[in-house]
């Protein structure tokens, strides 16, 4: 049987096979990496083959066939885009739903910073779902539920990275009118694992509890890591770190030192896309239209199906937009079209921290050694005299 076979590199987790389980004999559970992996329990297995037969990753469909329109844009209203990771298409799409009574679904983390897919339909609820989370998120049950919705003729938006909405299209196994999805462009993802040894750590360099963490904050499109502390000796505070070179986590992420090992092998990191709508960062936006202001975050929007016209002609009017190609748009995004190389530390980057700590890690390989020009470049781009510079230029 297949699962016997299966290696981790042939595994997204996307959940598809558990959902689709008519025996409800699959279990996702982690391995001591921290990625789950679906486990059968044997004595309930019929052996009817389904969990097989929608494996997304062992049998990746590609029916998007041809890209419609590419566009560069970001939403008008000024605050929404500054909530925002890329240019808040994330939140023009989302509110278009919730307004017309339907519920979207993304990741969000918990009291707990554990990161999951959960549903919201309402639009105070919406900001926990916004923002890039750079680790991966867990389904949970997140497939039935959307059917459920569907069933009952409610609009619904999924959004996740690529292997996630195959995993979705995989498991419904039919068109639905009502359901809308947008995959993400990807680089890959670490394990909650990897990300709570980083918590553990920011808290022992705190001496206190965090309070709040984001992946790349509001100030300026690409600025990076920044969180808020609670310590019984110096009360509130808040830390910011400008580059990713200087967050261990956002640097070994960065350098995809300890994505899941899909990742590397990964179906989905190509043109035709997953989703109905791409959604990604416009990196060099300023090549091609040098009359888009930036600093604000730029979108990479991906049109695939007449699915996703639909919605960005309900939409676009709140949008600035220009068109762009998949060509120009991949100039220096190359996740949009092709995975990650897989770097040779990956393979004993776990077993590195269980074995040394993270501290120890941390300080000694999730960080930059000399490359002293790029450090400077990276630096300097993260600077407001950069950004009178890039004007200037
Ligand atoms: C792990 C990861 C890697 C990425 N790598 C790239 C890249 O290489 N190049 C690139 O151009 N863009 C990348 N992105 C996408 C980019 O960071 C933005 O999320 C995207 O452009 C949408 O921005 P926005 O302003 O429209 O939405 P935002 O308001 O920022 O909303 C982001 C949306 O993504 C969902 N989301 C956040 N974290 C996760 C997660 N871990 N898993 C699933 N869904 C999540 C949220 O629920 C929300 O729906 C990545 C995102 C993730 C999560
Ligand atoms: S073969 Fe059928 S019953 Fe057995 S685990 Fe797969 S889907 Fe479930
Ligand atoms: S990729 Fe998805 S469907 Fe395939 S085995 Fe892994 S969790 Fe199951
Ligand atoms: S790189 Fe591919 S397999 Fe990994 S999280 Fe992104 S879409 Fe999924």
């Amino acid at each position: 049987m297949y699962f016997k076979t299966l290696e981790k590199k042939d595994c997204s987790g996307c959940t598809a096979c558990v959902s689709a389980c008519p025996r409800h004999c699959i279990t996702m559970k982690p391995d001591d990496e921290g990625f789950f992996y679906p486990e059968i329990d044997k004595s309930l297995c019929v052996e009817c083959g389904l969990c097989e037969k929608v494996c997304p990753f062992d049998k990746p469909k590609y029916e998007n066939t041809e890209v419609m329109d590419v566009y560069a844009c970001y939403i008008k209203e000024q605050k929404q885009r500054q909530q925002s990771t890329s240019g808040g298409l994330f939140y023009a799409i989302a509110q278009w739903v919730i307004a017309n009574g339907g519920i979207v679904y993304g990741a969000a983390f918990d009291k707990n910073f554990k990161l999951s897919h959960v549903g919201v339909d309402n639009m105070d609820d919406l900001d926990k779902l916004r923002g890039s989370k750079y680790l991966q998120s867990y389904l949970g049950n997140t497939f039935n539920e959307i059917k459920n919705h569907l069933k009952n003729g409610r609009w619904v938006y999924f959004v996740g990275c690529g292997c996630q909405v195959a995993g979705l299209n995989a498991f419904l196994r039919k068109k639905y009118e009502k359901l809308i999805t947008s995959d993400l462009v990807c680089h890959g993802a670490p394990s909650q694992l990897m990300f709570d040894w980083h918590l553990d750590y920011l808290r022992r360099k705190e001496k206190g509890e965090i309070v709040s963490y984001t992946f790349r904050d509001l100030e300026g499109w690409g600025g990076c890591e920044s969180y808020e502390y609670d310590s019984p000796a110096r009360g509130m505070g808040k830390k910011r770190n400008p580059t990713y070179f200087t967050s261990p986590y956002l640097y070994s992420f960065m350098w995809a030192y300890n994505y899941r090992y899909s990742c590397y092998d990964c179906k989905f990191a190509q043109i035709p896309r997953q989703g109905d709508i791409t959604l990604a960062d416009f990196w060099g936006v300023t090549k091609f239209f040098p009359d888009l202001e930036r600093e604000n975050g730029v979108s990479l929007v991906l049109v695939n199906t007449q699915q996703g016209a639909v919605v960005w002609d309900a939409i676009k009017d709140i949008l600035e937009y220009r068109k762009s190609n998949v060509k120009d748009a991949a100039a220096q995004n190359g996740n949009l079209v092709k995975k990650t190389q897989m770097p040779p530390i990956r393979t004993v980057c776990y077993q590195m921290i269980r074995e040394r700590g993270y501290d120890d890690v941390a300080k000694n390989e999730f960080r930059m050694k000399g490359q002293w020009k790029l450090r400077i470049k990276t630096f300097l781009s993260s600077t407001k005299l950069w950004k009178i510079i890039s004007r200037i230029k």
